[in-house]
């Protein structure tokens, strides 16, 4: 058996650390290329949005290079990611190829699947064990992404350009390379030790931004084309509204044992958006509201072409800013989008926040 999954920003880091534990057989992924997206564009209906054809695009490269078992998360409720994984699976049958496929379902209560789902691919490794590697995997991107959030910090502060972008680089390659839980433990003050080397100015106030959207736009660089990198190089401080570790924690441990943080976000969209439509449309509403009351200047909202719950939020989200007399952008990505085209809108919309200051 040979398990391959889809690419989403730092995921298969901690997705690999949980297969190395349990001596599972998986295929390394390459990084999305351009022939990724064309390869998943050609077979994807016109309809779907940029992640499905990018995760088709993955899956046809790995089984091209010897994967016979894909993984892919379920889901539910109006957002087409609930059927993403039969769709993906269907077309790629279609087009001859031999898999076995695990859908791994992420509704709420149904958390007993996954354990079920890693056993099946787990070499006969007992409960311990399964939940060691769950632990393994999760403590990895936990660290990247306090890392990523003290970037977010550094970045316009820094003194010499690039130091930041290089030190998080280095703090990737340490926890990617990590073989033990306690070699992450000690990874934790290390990294707490590089940022805090950084030389910045410390009179600096950058002006914040807080930045919301769907996930895998916001975690994948390759499709937000180095947004948080960009924006950080324009001295902007960006607040961002998801983290991998941070949806895993939610949506996977803790909706298991029934602690939703649905009704704090329906306190906090309210009262532009008081129920959940799928995605992250309620949370999106939710945070920008939450970052304009923490001191963010202006909103940025990032999505794929065609997302429904996102098309929705952006709908609401041109009220909530407007009322709140707070600028907003709304960036839709497709697979035409272009970088100078995508600086160019950055770059104004940061003039207009710095303009705008007392
Ligand atoms: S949230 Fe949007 S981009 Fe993500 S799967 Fe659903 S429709 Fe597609």
């Amino acid at each position: 058996m040979k398990v391959a999954f889809p690419l989403m920003g730092h995921l298969h880091i901690g997705l690999e650390a949980c297969f190395d534990v349990l001596e599972t057989n998986y295929h390394i992924n390459k990084p999305i290329t351009k022939k990724t997206l064309v390869l998943g564009t050609k077979h994807s209906p016109e309809f779907a949005c940029l992640p499905f054809k990018i995760n088709l695009g993955n899956f046809i490269e790995a089984l091209e290079e010897g994967a016979d078992t894909l993984i892919f998360a379920g889901g539910f409720g109006p957002c087409r990611f609930g059927y993403y994984g039969q769709t993906q699976f269907l077309i790629l049958k279609n087009l001859g190829y031999e898999f076995n496929c695990l859908i791994v379902e992420m509704v709420e209560k149904k958390q007993r699947d996954l354990l079920d789902k890693f056993k099946l691919i787990s070499n006969s490794k007992n409960i311990l064990q399964v939940l060691y590697a769950i632990h393994f995997g999760y403590s990895k991107l936990s660290l990247i992404d306090r890392a990523e959030q003290k970037a977010l910090y550094y970045r316009p502060r820094e003194l010499t350009r690039g130091t930041t972008c290089n030190i998080l680089e280095e703090v990737i390659a340490k926890v990617k390379s990590a073989n033990s839980y306690r070699d992450i433990k000690k990874l934790n003050g290390e990294v707490e030790r590089w940022f805090k080397g950084i030389e910045i100015n410390k009179t600096k106030k950058p002006i914040k931004i807080g930045l919301v959207g769907e996930i895998y736009s916001l975690l994948e660089p390759r499709i937000n084309q180095n947004l948080e990198k960009k924006l950080g190089c324009l001295g902007a401080e960006l607040v961002k509204s998801i983290y991998i570790s941070q949806w895993i924690k939610e949506k996977v441990f803790l909706d298991a044992l029934g602690f939703t943080n649905t009704n704090n976000l329906k306190n906090h969209a309210s009262p532009y958006i008081t129920r959940e439509i799928g995605g992250h449309c309620l949370e999106n509403v939710s945070k920008a509201n939450m970052f304009v009351n923490a001191g963010c200047k202006g909103i940025i909202h990032l999505a794929p072409l065609t997302c429904m719950p996102e098309i929705v939020a952006k709908g609401i989200l041109n009220k909530s800013t407007e009322d709140q007399n707070i600028p907003f952008i709304s960036l839709f990505i497709d697979e035409q989008t272009g970088e100078a085209g995508l600086q160019t809108r950055l770059e104004a919309f940061v003039d207009l926040l710095e303009s705008s200051l007392p």
